[in-house]
């Protein structure tokens, strides 16, 4: 990216340099060509966004996550650390549909999403649509007890939104369940087993009364 004083502008610019020389050998010029390749490269970074970002909520889709996902295992491999996952889904969202039209599910959907990636703060951490009305919250380098202060705080910033859920049998208001697993990567073991283990969690919280934080017991 070039900024461009006068024009007020910035441009992406293209730079080929062909070096000329004399008889001899020695280098006497240099051919510079700028090429303006904004536009393409506007268009590139569209595509890219089209292609890692869920089209409702803005945060990363699915495709993304898996991505993520197998390159912070690697690295926590690589650097012996914790790797933590948060699984979260919206309770009773079927009734909330019912209750309030697929337009207003919608609405629901992006306000939590864009709740949850308001507690987030780390660069590396991220969240994304793991399907429906299900999202995923992946957090490098992140301990079991890091992990549960942000799914508490996750589940807090959703409730704080107070957006009205008369369908719901756990309170007047949308809430989340969630399921946390934390792994100390090995070397063994592959990236599905952290989601594998979230979701027994969100599984258990969801049984146990819903608008509730369950932690999965240590993997390794
Ligand atoms: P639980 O508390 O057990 O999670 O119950 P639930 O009703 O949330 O769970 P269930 O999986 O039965 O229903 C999920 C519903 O989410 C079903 C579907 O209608 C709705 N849903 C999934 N994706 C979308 C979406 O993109 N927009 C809207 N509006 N609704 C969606
Ligand atoms: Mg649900
Ligand atoms: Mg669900």
């Amino acid at each position: 990216w070039c900024v461009m004083p006068q024009l007020g502008t910035r441009l992406y610019l293209a730079i080929d340099a062909g070096p000329i020389y004399d008889d001899a050998g020695k280098l006497v010029a240099v051919v510079e060509t700028l090429r303006d390749i904004t536009a393409q490269k506007t268009a590139q970074d569209e595509l890219q966004r089209l292609a890692t970002r869920d089209g409702l909520t803005s945060v990363a889709n699915r495709r993304s996550f898996d991505d993520m996902l197998n390159m912070e295992w690697r690295r926590a491999s690589r650097e012996s650390r914790a790797l933590s996952l948060l699984m979260v889904d919206v309770d009773f969202f079927k009734r909330f549909n019912d209750t309030y039209g697929h337009q207003g599910g919608d609405e629901c959907l992006r306000q939590v999403a864009a709740a949850m990636s308001g507690v987030v703060k780390r660069a590396s951490d991220a969240v994304a649509r793991y399907g429906g009305e299900e999202f995923a919250i992946l957090l490098p380098a992140t301990e079991p007890d890091g992990a549960l202060i942000v799914a508490e705080r996750i589940r807090a910033a959703v409730t704080a939104l107070r957006l009205p859920h008369s369908g719901s049998e756990v309170a007047d208001h949308v809430t989340v369940s969630i399921g946390v697993a934390s792994i100390q990567v090995t070397g063994n073991g592959v990236p599905s087993s952290l989601v594998a283990a979230a979701d027994a969690a969100l599984y258990r919280a969801k049984h146990t009364g819903r608008n509730r934080v369950v932690q999965a017991g240590k993997t390794a």
